[in-house]
């Protein structure tokens, strides 16, 4: 039988993270989960009995450069050699440039952008050691395109659009690949949260603010599902995607088509 694949899934004790977690698991690979969810533990083994997969939970918090550290050594000593890194986990928050807090920024930067860098880090001597590695941020619309308002989430968003291309050019000769995938708006935790304070905000209701802010820059009106997402990052990860790399992939709705 062939060896399973291992991914380590940062976030992915929420929203898009698990759902990509689940679309692995599905597909035979054993998961190191990770986020700051108080029952990270139960989700992975509930879903490792699902689909019949070794998985782990790591409560590494991705603002500390030694918490990365131990919990990529840890996967590997769980699970083996980490194949595949998705950089998942985000924090979000919205505000005027005058009014935005310096340390929602220091957050937002820290674990949007510095942590793919650490994390990336982390796994790359292992992924070199055997000549395979696919790493996959999911970064957004929002890096490849600016909205008022979300100064630190923007400015993230493309830190890791670039660094993408630059662990895709590192990469090549260790058969390292590394793309982005940049959806639109996906209902996640992290969504209902904006739509809660944009509704506050511009004193709409949350419906309003569904419709007239959040999916007024998509064509197609619905919002985006976890797992397309999935799907798109499973394939990434395929020895198939081999000569995909660097590149930043939207899957919004037509957003960034305008
Ligand atoms: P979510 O809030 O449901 O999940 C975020 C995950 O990140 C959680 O598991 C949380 O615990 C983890 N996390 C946050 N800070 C952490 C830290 N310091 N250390 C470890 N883990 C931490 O959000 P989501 O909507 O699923 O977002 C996932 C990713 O997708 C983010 O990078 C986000 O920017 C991106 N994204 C989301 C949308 C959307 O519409 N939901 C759109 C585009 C991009």
């Amino acid at each position: 039988m062939e060896t399973p694949k291992t991914a380590l899934i940062t976030g992915s004790t929420s929203g898009i993270g698990l759902g990509i977690a689940e679309v692995f698991a599905q597909a035979g690979y054993q998961i190191c989960f990770n986020g700051l969810e108080k029952n990270g533990a139960e989700i992975a083994e509930s879903i490792g009995q699902q689909f019949g997969v070794k998985t782990m939970f790591s409560p590494a918090n991705l603002l500390q450069p030694e918490s990365i550290q131990e919990m990529v050594q840890k996967a590997t000593e769980t699970l083996g050699p980490i194949d595949v890194l998705v950089n998942n986990a985000g924090v979000q928050y919205v505000a005027p440039v005058d009014e935005f807090p310096v340390e929602k920024w220091n957050l937002i930067i820290g674990v949007n952008m510095s942590a793919v860098f650490l994390c990336a880090k982390a796994v790359w001597p292992g992924m070199k050691a055997q000549n395979f590695g696919r790493i996959i941020n999911i970064t957004s619309a929002h890096g490849l395109r600016a909205s008022e308002f979300k100064s630190a989430y923007v400015t993230s968003k493309h830190g890791v659009t670039g660094l993408t291309k630059v662990l895709a050019l590192e990469g090549a000769p260790f058969n390292i690949t590394c793309n982005a995938i940049c959806p639109g708006y996906v209902r996640t935790p992290l969504v209902e949260g904006q739509i809660a304070d944009q509704a506050k905000a511009h004193n709409m209701t949350e419906e309003e603010v569904v419709e007239k802010v959040m999916l007024k820059k998509q064509a197609i009106k619905n919002f985006v599902k976890v797992e397309t997402i999935g799907k798109l990052a499973l394939f990434l990860a395929s020895e198939d995607a081999g000569t995909i790399t660097g590149d930043s992939i939207p899957v919004d709705g037509g957003w960034t088509s305008q």
